[in-house]
């Protein structure tokens, strides 16, 4: 399920760094898309070939997922590869409608003091790297909700 890169100026494209990012425009925010199992209403991030709940194998539906959730569990990273500042969170995001999320936690202090399980969070987008066509590539992640 490969993305057309969107226009956003002349000759530049954006696009999403995963298929279940929606890059919004015209005024519509960002936000990821689950699949939901039409047998049993499973949620699931990325396709699948089968439901892991009633199994069966499909059809699976295109659903909108919220723009906020909650921390469920994180990680604090100290080490990555060349180019990614660390310390960072890793975290772990619940979303309302029953599936989670693996995102880098932002706008946070990387210290298990300030980052309390259940924590309300909120999606947001940003710009990570240039493609090999020059195109911005837009990953998602979750800070605290405001
Ligand atoms: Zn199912």
């Amino acid at each position: 399920m490969t993305q057309q890169p969107q226009a956003v100026a002349e000759g530049k494209k954006v696009r999403p760094i995963v298929p279940f990012l929606r890059l919004g425009g015209n005024g519509e925010k960002p936000y990821l898309v689950g699949q939901k199992c039409a047998a049993c209403g499973a949620v699931y991030i990325g396709s699948r070939v089968a439901c892991g709940k009633c199994t069966a194998t499909g059809p699976f539906n295109e659903i909108r997922l919220s723009g906020t959730g909650k921390l469920y569990v994180y990680t604090i990273v100290y080490q990555s590869v060349p180019g990614i500042k660390t310390p960072y969170v890793a975290g772990i995001v619940d979303l309302p409608e029953g599936v989670s999320v693996s995102c880098t936690v932002i706008d946070v202090e990387p210290d298990p003091r300030k980052l309390p399980f259940d924590m309300p969070l909120e999606m947001v987008t940003q710009k990570v790297r240039e493609d090999k066509e020059g195109n911005d590539v837009i990953a998602f992640f979750f800070r605290p909700a405001r």
